[in-house]
Order: C-alpha cells, then structure tokens, then sequence
C-alpha cells in the first residue's frame, strides 16, 4: 500500500483511542501526539503538522459529538477530515471538451518520471476517454519515444520526427491528431535538469502551442522539497495539475503530498509503480480512508455529518421552526432515509402526521426549486409570491404551478409541525401542572 507505515502508525493511533473508555483531555492529547509523531515521521512539514495537530484537540474537545455516538468517534471524524483538507479535499477535474482534440503538455524534471507517466496517462485516459495519441518532443532524449512505446504497447500511437525543434514537433503531431479526431494527445517534453534553469523554456512551448492543459510530474520521494519545486514551475507556466510519481515504497510520500497541495496545485494522479498501469487517480477523501483503514472511517464520517444535520433539524423543529431551507434538508434526509415520514417518525409528537405527497424524481426537483431561490426567500417563504415565482420556476427549469405545489406542502409540514410543537409544549406544561 502506498504510504504504508504512515498508514500503520494513524491505524496505531486511532484503534488505541477506540479503546479508550474515557475520552478526556489527555487522552486527546496522547491522541494528537501519536498523529503528530506519524506525519513528522512521513516528513510533513513540521508547521502543517502543528497546525493540524492544535485543530484536531481544539475540536475534538470543543464540539460535541451528535446523538448515538461517543467523542471516540467524534475524534476520529475530525482526523479524518482534518488529513483530507491537509491532502487538497475534492478530486481535481480533467478539464476535457468532447467535441475537441484535448492537448495536454507534461513538464517536470529529469528522472521525475514524466516520460513514464506520460505513457500511464494515455493508457488510463485510452480505457475511458476514446483516441489518445502521444506526442513524443523530448529532443534531448530520443529514446524516450522508444521508452513509451514499450509502456503503451500497439493501441496508442507515438508521434516523432527527426527535428532539433521541439516546438515543430509538437505542432506536426497536434495537426495529424487533430486530422485524425483524437480526444486527447499527450506531449512528452524534454525534462528540465536540476541544476539548469531549462533545457527548453517551458513558457516558450507553452506559449507557441496553447495545449488545454499542463500537467507537473513530480517525484514523491523528495518529500518536502515538492513545494519549493511546484512554486517553481507554477511561476512559468500554468500548472493545472501535478502527478506525484514513486509512491509506491516512498517514505517521504506524505511529505511531496501535502507539499504539493500546499503549492496550491491540485493533484490529479499519484504513481505507485514502474508499469502502465500503475497511475491511481487522487481523491483525498478515498486517500486517507484507506490509509485509515478502509471505508469503515468514511462511512463513520459520514454517518456523524447525517447525525449532526438531523439533529440540528430536530432541535429547530421541535421549537416550531422551520423555513425553507430545513425543508430542503428535510427532504435530501428523507431521499436517504427511504420512507417519507422516517425523520418525521423520529420527532416525539409529531411522528408519522406530515405527509408528503411526492415521489423520488420529485425530490430531485424541489431540491432544485429551493436552490434557485435567494437565501432571504428561504428564511422569509411569505415572500416568495407572484413575479419571484416566475423567476424561480424559470431558474430551477420547472413551471409555476410546480412551484406552488411545493409551497403548498412546505406550508402544510410547517403549520402541522408548528402544532405539534405547541401541542408538545402545552403537553409539557399540562404535566408539570400535573394534568
Ligand atoms: P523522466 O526523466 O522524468 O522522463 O523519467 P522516467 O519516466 O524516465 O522515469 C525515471 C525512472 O523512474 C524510471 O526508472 C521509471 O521506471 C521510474 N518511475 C517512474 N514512475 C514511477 C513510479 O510511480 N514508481 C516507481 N517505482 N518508479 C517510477
């Protein structure tokens, strides 16, 4: 597994406050230690590992964790997201048109493993994406088209020449892909040396073609050093995205990573290994769930976000509260929770008296709906009337009377909570009066 000791000593460190029955402020603090240790050791950047680490015991303190579950798995929530945002959060997008021929130019240094990935790329993007072509522009290494070819195999084309002038390459390789309506060409270009500002200015090949996309490789195992290296380039040309290659065994990988998403780039892709096939595209959140031990941790994340929203939407019930934009709360918890009255059921008082009457496809579009609406229309429904209705059928794609159909139910499920809630309240006073 890619980072394996780092992964192991954060398994350490979670199952052993898992088995804590106490979770008070040194436990925390053991915790927070162990998790600092783990990174350090990974070669994160000592300031990004304080700064976590003074996170994760602020909030695992601080917050409380929701109904049903303990500040053991509260802790482990806020590990887990705490790593993601160290990592860059969502997945970077491939930015592709499908009507175009998408050019994609890869910069990095010599020995980072660019020719490499060069091949891995088009490889994935051939499985998924149609046509990929190559384009092989390294003119200070004419073996390296050789070196593809032997990665791809038959199925994707490399194109070359025997030029001096990189640039001409590219632009005979770009027209004869274009010609022959490739969705993605993939130029390899000579590597920069460590010691030499560039071999072929980057800004130059990058100016002269305008390809959609440049793509940084950097090599995982200098660790730390992958930030100074990604401002670098970043200042040349503009970098949309970087592969970290060499993961595969790289102590150091934790270091390059969180570097790299430090840089600001996003990365796309990190490299495990020497064959084709080896190019894992990079979800920070799928990352560390399993450098935490699997799905269980992300389930468990996720479970404690649905808890901490249904309870809010409860609490602000059960006091009679509810505008439009609990409604739509209500309604993304009930397409989970399957029937429509399950959240309704959970409310004392009030279970299983609003019906809604509507239907999966419908969620989608209420959702819709009270999306195009302005935050002020949410929090205040008694505005929304007449020409706003018009608007917001227009933005949400739907007609009016689909609009008032929604009000319509929203109105119902907030006068019938209203009452329970001063049922309830007139209940609770009833009792205390002994009633
Ligand atoms: P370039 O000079 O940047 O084009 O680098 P190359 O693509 O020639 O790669 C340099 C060396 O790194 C080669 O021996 C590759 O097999 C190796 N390499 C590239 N990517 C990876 C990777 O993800 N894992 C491992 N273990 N080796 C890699």
């Amino acid at each position: 597994m890619v980072l394996e000791k780092l992964g192991s000593s954060l398994r350490n460190a979670v199952s052993k406050i898992m088995g804590k029955s106490v979770i008070d402020e040194a436990a925390v603090n053991e915790f927070v230690r162990e998790v600092q240790r783990s990174l350090i050791e990974a070669d994160v950047d000592v300031k990004l590992v304080l700064e976590i680490s003074r996170r994760i015991k602020e909030r695992a303190l601080k917050e409380s964790p929701p109904p049903g579950f303990s500040r053991r798995d509260l802790a482990v929530k806020i590990l887990y997201e705490e790593l993601t945002n160290l990592l860059g959060r969502k997945p970077a997008e491939i930015p592709m048109e499908s009507k175009k021929t998408n050019v994609i130019m890869m910069v990095g240094i010599e020995g980072s493993g660019k020719t490499t990935t060069v091949a891995k790329l088009a490889f994935w993007l051939s499985k998924r994406f149609g046509k990929v072509g190559i384009i092989s522009a390294d003119v200070m290494r004419p073996a390296s088209k050789l070196q593809i070819e032997q990665l791809v195999g038959p199925d994707i084309p490399v194109f070359s020449k025997e030029s001096k002038d990189p640039v001409e390459i590219m632009r005979e390789g770009i027209e004869f892909f274009k010609r022959e309506r490739y969705n993605f060409v993939i130029i390899d270009t000579a590597g920069r040396h460590k010691d030499e500002s560039s071999l072929m200015s980057e800004l130059d090949a990058y100016r002269e073609i305008g390809p959609d996309l440049v793509i940084l490789t950097i090599d995982g195992t200098i660790g730390q050093a992958a930030y100074a290296q990604a401002r670098a380039f970043a200042e040349k040309v503009p970098v949309g995205g970087v592969i970290v290659t060499k993961l595969d065994g790289a102590a150091k990988g934790g270091g390059a990573l969180s570097a790299v998403a430090a840089s600001g780039a996003p990365i796309l892709f990190i490299g495990t290994g020497e064959r084709v096939d080896d190019l894992e595209r990079f979800d920070p959140e799928r990352f560390v769930s399993r450098l935490l031990g699997g799905g269980d941790i992300i389930e468990l994340a996720m479970r404690i976000e649905e808890a901490f929203k249904e309870s809010r939407l409860m609490e602000r019930m059960s006091k009679g509260k509810f505008d439009l934009e609990d409604f739509r709360e209500y309604i993304q918890q009930l397409g989970k929770a399957g029937p429509m009255e399950k959240l309704l059921e959970m409310v004392p008082g009030i279970g299983g008296r609003v019906q809604l009457d509507v239907n999966s496809g419908e969620m989608d579009r209420w959702i819709a709906i009270i999306n195009s609406m302005t935050p002020e229309e949410r929090r205040d429904p008694s505005l929304i009337r007449g020409s706003r209705i018009e608007r917001i059928a227009r933005g949400s794609g739907v007609t009016a009377k689909e609009v008032r159909k929604l009000l319509k139910s929203y109105h119902q499920a907030k006068k019938l909570i209203e009452s329970m809630s001063s049922e309830s309240k007139a209940r609770r006073l009833f009792r205390r009066m002994g009633i």
